[in-house]
């Protein structure tokens, strides 16, 4: 059995003082200091050594530890980079195709930046139904709804609950976008148009990742909850995310699939076999044993697990 530490990491910028200071991320400064925990206490590991290990079971040094970075952030090209090159690093970056080809903001991006930039869930919940009753919801079915979604749990109270289940997958494709839109306009000040090209890397800032050495892998197409779609769209989505990382010229031979939301099904699974993938991780929280973990389904620590 191989123990595999894999970190996930989203935004890493500087944060106290920037634009929105309200974006939970972690600062730069940080993410030097835990570079310097990791160098000092684990081994870090290239992709490449991880496929070798599960494909050819090529040993991997002990306290091995592999960096990953979701949702294709320019945070990853303007200030990641610079620092993995520097100390000789590598890390696997996955980004999905439609922030980084269409500049089009994710949703859980755009939620972000609404929560942060508003001090008034009461007054974003108001809003929230307004929009649902213009857009022909009836009262009692968003009554119904705030019953069943506005539930708080340990990160969020029940109003920011409601409020990012609605607008992540309760409420029908079309209209989350309408509302996203309108909110987001109307809150953070600016439109998604203008946030999402400062937001996320262009085409050109990914394939410098790639030819800078660093691994890119798939994070899907339309950044979709993969189990909550069926198999055709599944498939598309999948292909049109390879295509991308042809595109980028990132492998995809035993190429590396980064759930989006941690989210698959067997379809899923089927598809992955089938189209040549080596790896797939997930947002399970917990180190890897290799040899025992189904390389598809691989848990992963987040940044906050560890001294910043
Ligand atoms: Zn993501």
């Amino acid at each position: 059995m191989t123990e595999l530490t894999i970190i996930m990491y989203h935004y890493v910028r500087p944060i106290i003082g920037s634009e929105f200071p309200g974006i939970k991320g972690l600062e730069i400064e940080g993410f030097k200091r835990q570079l310097d925990f990791l160098e000092s206490n684990y081994s870090i590991v290239s992709s490449e050594q991880v496929i070798d290990k599960i494909i050819n079971n090529k040993a991997l040094p002990s306290k091995a530890c592999w960096l990953t970075f979701d949702d294709g952030y320019k945070d990853h090209y303007q200030y990641v980079l610079p620092e993995l090159v520097k100390r000789n690093l590598s890390g696997a970056f996955f980004p999905p195709r439609v922030a980084i080809q269409e500049n089009e903001m994710l949703d859980v991006n755009s939620i972000h930046h609404i929560l942060s930039s508003s001090n008034d869930i009461n007054k974003l919940v108001d809003d929230l139904k307004n929009l649902c009753l213009k857009l022909g919801i009836s009262g009692d079915k968003i009554h119904e709804y705030y019953k069943k979604y506005g539930v708080a749990n340990r990160f969020d109270k029940a109003e920011t609950k409601f409020f990012k289940r609605m607008l992540q997958y309760v409420l029908p494709e079309q209209m989350r976008k309408e509302i996203l839109s309108i909110l987001f306009k109307k809150v953070v000040g600016i439109s998604e148009a203008e946030l999402s090209s400062k937001l996320y890397m262009s085409v050109d800032e990914v394939q410098k990742l790639v030819s800078s050495g660093m691994y890119v892998g798939s994070h899907g197409s339309m950044h979709y909850r993969l189990d909550s779609i069926d198999f055709q769209k599944q498939k598309d989505d999948i292909l049109s995310s390879l295509e991308f990382l042809e595109e980028v010229g990132a492998p995809t031979s035993n190429w590396i699939m980064c759930y989006p939301y941690g989210a698959y099904n067997y379809a899923t699974l089927s598809l992955l076999r089938e189209q040549g993938a080596s790896i797939g991780v997930t947002i399970e929280v917990r180190k890897a044993n290799l040899g025992i973990d189904h390389p598809f389904k691989l848990p992963r620590l987040d940044t906050n697990d560890f001294p910043q």
